[in-house]
């Protein structure tokens, strides 16, 4: 194939620009806000179910905490109105020695059930304690988020930007290279990494960075600039700087 020096060297301009837009790709994936956003949905996801699981402790002690209230609640009913029998005067000594028996097993309970009952609460206290806890660390996760969503965005549209004004270059670049060239290189692009066309330095092809035999350097040398050459190594368009 023939082009003029002029358009081989457009070809490598394009190289430039594509090389470019491809770093901008790469460096889109793998921002480093896309692993941290990874690594906090995997906290918040954790923070989250403790939560539930936390929620659901504290829903039980709450039923425990109203049971206890009511189980204390009945004792002492029953012990104000044995003390109201025993103080009316009204019962049979044998009626006020049952009654009597039966308030001193019903104190005992009413410290038995009490001490349950302070059990409970402190169970209750330490529950609420995680409770807020987590939800403090959700908040500052979810505020962590925001902040490095924020950043990942701005970084995103700042590569994006610059792909489209290289994109528009290169467009400009393209209507100035003839299209069998064009073609040529699309080919080799497509199959080659990205990379159509390198250029000869010194002996070396900077597309693979192989080293041209001296027999071909030799017949490069007799060969007319318009040729088009190609690296025998990886076939890549060879243009003479
Ligand atoms: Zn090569």
């Amino acid at each position: 194939m023939q082009a003029s020096p002029e358009q081989q060297s457009l070809i490598l301009e394009l190289q430039l620009i594509d090389n470019e837009i491809m770093q901008a790709n790469t460096k889109l994936k793998s921002l480093p806000e896309i692993e941290q956003l990874l690594h906090i949905d995997k906290r918040i996801t954790s923070a989250n179910d403790e939560l539930a699981t936390v929620k659901a402790e504290f829903d039980q002690i709450t039923l425990e905490l109203r049971r206890g209230e009511v189980d204390v609640e009945t004792v002492t009913d029953r012990i104000k109105k044995d003390e109201a029998r025993l103080s009316s005067g009204n019962a049979t000594p044998k009626e006020l020695e049952q009654t009597q028996h039966e308030v001193q097993t019903l104190k005992k309970r009413q410290i038995a059930l009490e001490e349950i009952e302070l059990e409970i609460m402190i169970r209750n206290d330490a529950i609420t304690a995680r409770q807020n806890t987590l939800a403090t660390d959700l908040a500052s996760l979810e505020k962590l988020k925001a902040e490095i969503n924020q950043r990942l965005t701005a970084a995103t549209g700042e590569i994006n930007s610059l792909v489209v004004t290289k994109k528009s270059a290169r467009e400009i670049l393209v209507s100035k290279i003839e299209k069998p060239l064009i073609d040529l290189y699309e080919k080799i692009r497509a199959s080659g990494g990205g990379i159509g066309a390198s250029a000869l330095v010194g002996n070396k092809c900077n597309g693979c960075n192989l080293a041209i035999n001296a027999v071909e350097v030799e017949r490069i040398k007799t060969l007319p600039k318009d040729e088009v050459l190609r690296c025998e190594e990886c076939r890549r368009i060879l243009v003479r700087i």
